[in-house]
């Protein structure tokens, strides 16, 4: 069976849902869309409680806001990096500054309109992944999570045998986030956002799936690479 690959969007951000011998699913979504992910799973004709694993790409609100219910419903085990669990295990809400003028208006939009609105349920996470990658074979999927920083620092990507690559934050491709695919305008470290992508460059990446946007093929982030 090829792997199979959908989307259901919760809030402002996608989370996916990966299928080969088992099923896992990749963050957990805005606040308050526990209704929107069980008809997301309806309509995939998935069963809450065939996903085994949710892997958390970073601790930012749009990522976690729905992960405690998530969690609740499937009866998966959790994964987030070490250096991100507190914000899903104390409910934090972090937002790092922009890279560009554009991407520090967006930020400060966020305080303003976004982040008052919203809390963080809390839950604990189960694995908690470092620096070194962790397969998903266990979980019946040909990939491994891979340490990412950039867009913040415990942040994580989901590469798949194939070059399918799960990339949370560090890409993006919706407006008002980004004008087209490519770096996302704000983050802690554009160097590092460069390095993560060199190293999943280097280790196969070749479709990317943002949280943000539609999948789009890695030769715009070759040619972004590119430039500099
Ligand atoms: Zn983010
Ligand atoms: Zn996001």
């Amino acid at each position: 069976m090829r792997v199979k690959i959908d989307i259901i969007p919760l809030g402002i951000g996608n989370v996916y849902v990966i299928r080969d011998q088992g099923a896992i699913l990749v963050d957990g979504g805005d606040t308050k869309k526990t209704k929107a992910f069980v008809k997301g799973l309806e309509n995939i004709s998935l069963k809450p409680e065939e996903i085994e694993l949710i892997v958390i790409t970073h601790g930012h609100f749009d990522h976690i806001g729905t992960a405690a219910d998530i969690k609740k419903l499937t009866g998966a085990k959790l994964a987030m990096h070490e250096k991100e669990k507190a914000c899903l295990e104390k409910g934090f809400m972090p937002l790092p500054p922009g890279f560009n003028l554009w991407g520090t208006v967006m930020v400060g939009v966020m305080k303003v309109f976004m982040l008052p609105f919203r809390t963080i349920p809390i839950t604990n996470v189960d694995i908690v992944l470092d620096d070194n990658e962790f397969s998903l074979s266990n979980y019946g999927i040909p990939g491994k999570v891979i340490h990412t920083p950039g867009h913040s620092a415990g942040s994580v990507s989901v590469l798949l045998e194939t070059g399918d690559v799960f990339i949370g934050d560090l890409a993006m491709n919706e407006f008002p986030w980004s004008f087209g695919p490519g770096f996302a305008a704000f983050g802690v470290s554009v160097g590092s956002v460069k390095a993560s992508w060199s190293i999943l460059l280097e280790k196969g990446a070749k479709m990317v799936y943002p949280a943000h946007g539609d999948p789009f093929p890695v030769s715009v982030i070759e040619e972004a690479l590119d430039k500099d």
